[in-house]
């Protein structure tokens, strides 16, 4: 075999990492069959895989080109409604494609499932890793300390929520949880591994998709698309009919009211600068 200037260790990686998106689009293409109407989709970012050379392609040369992949841009995220299991947990071996895309990639999987996924800390030095916990880990808080009188007034006069307000906490002990683990040193792939079955399970049921501001959170296109139609004044009665039309349920009015708040504000800023 040609020398191709990587070792046994991380051909091995390549190739379970190439098996598990394997297994991945498997499932999404299976998703996408019981779909019951053509739900749009979306790639937010290209995922490019350095081709291995081969000394069969070169010794082909031009008398048999190889046929175009039959589908070069492969949907990575599902928008709509698919049948998902709730509260399905990733499989093993789950890869993630960058530690910039965690947890947008995570909550590609988990939010469509009811819950959400947050760091609970990160081993730096050796074996990289990274630690999930569910949303929902930990215990509620039921009393708080009182806040600072300045933040309040601060808030007030920003026009923001009190900071005192008494949000009920999600939290309710639940030990779902796994790592990312670097599959060579340097790659940013990242693999899932779960270090103990008893933390493959909730103690909750899945929550409200619209209670969850996450869950209502738009890939970064669609709410660039949509910080324009507000720019324009775009009615958001309308910007709700087009989003549900793509297959967007979750967004709420109140988020269109205080995006549009925002740029409005951030607008004059800018604007006062110049
Ligand atoms: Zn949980």
């Amino acid at each position: 075999m040609a020398d191709l200037g990587i070792t046994q260790q991380q051909l091995t990686a390549l190739f379970t990492t190439l098996s598990s998106i394997d297994q991945r689009l498997h499932r999404i293409e299976a998703a996408l069959r019981l779909t019951p109407y053509n739900a749009p989709m979306i790639q937010p970012m290209q995922q490019q895989v350095a081709p291995i050379p081969q000394q069969q392609q070169q010794q082909q040369q031009q008398q048999q080109q190889p046929p175009p992949p039959q589908q070069h841009h492969r949907p990575t995220v599902l928008l709509g409604p698919v049948n998902f299991i709730p509260l399905e947990a990733p499989p093993q071996g789950y890869t993630v494609s960058s530690r910039a895309s965690m947890q947008e990639e995570l909550d590609q999987w988990t939010i469509p499932r009811g819950y959400s996924m947050r760091i609970a800390g990160a081993k730096v030095t050796g074996k990289k890793k990274v630690r999930w916990v569910c949303y929902r880990g930990g215990e509620a808080r039921h009393h708080r300390p009182p806040l600072d009188e300045s933040l309040i007034q601060q808030a007030k006069a920003e026009g923001r929520r009190k900071p005192t307000t008494d949000r009920s906490s999600k939290k309710c002990g639940c030990m779902f949880k796994f790592e990312l683990i670097e599959t060579t040193k340097g790659s940013d792939i990242w693999m899932l591994h779960y270090p103990n079955d008893e933390h493959k399970v909730h103690n909750h049921g899945p929550s409200d998709q619209t209670s969850d501001p996450r869950a209502r959170k738009l890939p970064a296109f669609m709410s660039a698309e949509v910080d324009q139609w507000l720019r324009e004044g775009k009615q958001v009665s309308k910007i709700q009919e087009d989003l549900k039309a793509r297959g967007f349920m979750n967004v709420l009015n109140t988020d269109l009211y205080n995006r549009k708040r925002m740029l409005q504000k951030a607008d004059t800023q800018v604007g006062g600068m110049t």
